[in-house]
């Protein structure tokens, strides 16, 4: 299957190919026709699959028909949970957009920053991507219009609920022009997802697509024995002596990522604390820096561990162990994607030995434990 049977124009075709994509995902392979065909969809696929694509490429494809957006009427409307995501959708679209004959703007609007300069941006944009919150001060400051939207996309919608989000939703799908196509992507078909795709989707075609079964083999797993007091020293004998040039360090709390941030930049480990009392600029700059190799560690929480959009990771390091299973893996398959095989090394208190044997024996897997106590740590 190759991206030119699925009923996209040469132009897009040729972003395409300057993407370096050669063979569309699943997801692709089903989204494209049926939204170059105008119906509804309900998507049920997580990040990573390729979802971006899938409603980006037809969209495009689409708007290539139509005039440019006049003035302040946007025409697409994606709204998506947070920044992270806003502004990865936006540069998706933006790099397909680059060469196509009808030009396209896309923009990307969230809270936590100045309202001013998304305001002075706005006109002419054609597809915009926005938190809810933020587009609800947009509307009351006049800064756009939804009238003329003729799609919708609601991109991580279980997200969206479960931050919060329905009474924002609520009200910016009731300013919506009743014609117009639909789009809803979540990773779950949640009650509450249900719901909202029973509100606004007309006779969707319903794409279902099963996240492929984590290869644990892939993955090196060793465990080491360590006291809770010899836990930082010994994170940073690994660091250094392994020469670990790139790893996600995983804690269980806020204040531990903030202290070990503090103690790793003390002996010289460029690092950075990723969890939720950060800014989401703070988050993607600090998440740049770590892709482009200028940060060495990132120390992050479970809670904001699946906005963290690594495709492979050489190491994971659980300095603590997450309460469920389901975590562990979780954590864990950041590394060993693909053809690469990585590592994923936890610290293991007395206190967590129990705890451990469940996560192993719930993930059917046994990890070998280290002892550490021979290691000097003087030093580190
Ligand atoms: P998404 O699920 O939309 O966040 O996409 C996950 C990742 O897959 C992104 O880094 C995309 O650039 C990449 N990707 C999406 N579709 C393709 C494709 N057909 N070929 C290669 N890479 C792709």
């Amino acid at each position: 299957m190759s991206f030119h049977s699925l009923g996209l124009s040469e132009a897009l075709l040729q972003a395409i190919a300057e993407q370096s994509y050669t063979t569309p995902y699943p997801i692709q392979q089903e989204a494209i026709p049926v939204i170059l065909n105008g119906k509804d969809v309900l998507g049920i696929a997580k990040t990573g699959s390729g979802k971006t694509a899938s409603f980006a490429l037809p969209v495009l494809e689409l708007l290539q028909k139509t005039s440019p957006a006049h003035n302040r009427f946007i025409k697409v409307l994606i709204l998506v949970p947070t920044r992270e995501l806003a502004v990865q959708i936006a540069e998706v679209f933006q790099g397909f957009s680059k060469k196509l004959p009808r030009k396209v703007r896309t923009l990307a609007v969230y809270g936590g920053v100045s309202i001013n300069p998304q305001m002075q941006h706005l006109p002419g944009t054609d597809v915009l991507v926005a938190t809810p919150g933020r587009l609800l001060d947009l509307l009351d400051n006049h800064a756009l219009s939804l009238a003329q939207v003729n799609t919708l996309i609601l991109d991580e919608a279980d997200k969206m609920l479960n931050l919060g989000f329905e009474e924002e939703m609520n009200k910016i799908f009731a300013l919506l022009p009743r014609k117009r196509q639909n789009l809803l992507f979540s990773a779950t078909l949640a009650d509450s997802v249900d719901v909202v795709q029973k509100k606004i989707l007309t006779q969707p075609v319903k794409i279902e697509i099963e996240e492929p079964e984590l290869d644990l083999d892939q993955i090196h797993q060793i465990a080491f024995a360590v006291t809770a007091e010899r836990k930082g020293p010994f994170l940073r004998y690994l660091i250094k002596s392994e020469n670990m040039k790139q790893v996600l360090v995983f804690v269980s709390s806020t204040r531990t990522a903030d202290n070990l941030v503090v103690k790793l930049n003390k002996n010289g480990i460029q690092a950075y604390a990723m969890h939720g009392q950060k800014s989401q600029g703070a988050r993607m700059m600090a998440l740049n820096r770590f892709k482009s190799g200028e940060i060495q560690v990132l120390v992050a929480t479970d809670l904001i561990s699946r906005g963290i959009d690594i495709q492979f990771l050489p190491y994971v390091i659980n300095f603590e162990l997450p309460r469920s299973p389901k975590d562990y893996v979780h954590r864990i398959g950041r590394t060993g994607r693909a053809d690469a095989s990585g590592e994923a090394i936890s610290l293991i208190t007395p206190e967590d030995e129990h705890h451990f044997k469940i996560i192993q024996k719930k993930m059917k897997k046994r990890v070998e434990i280290l002892e550490s106590n021979h290691i000097d740590l003087h030093g580190y």
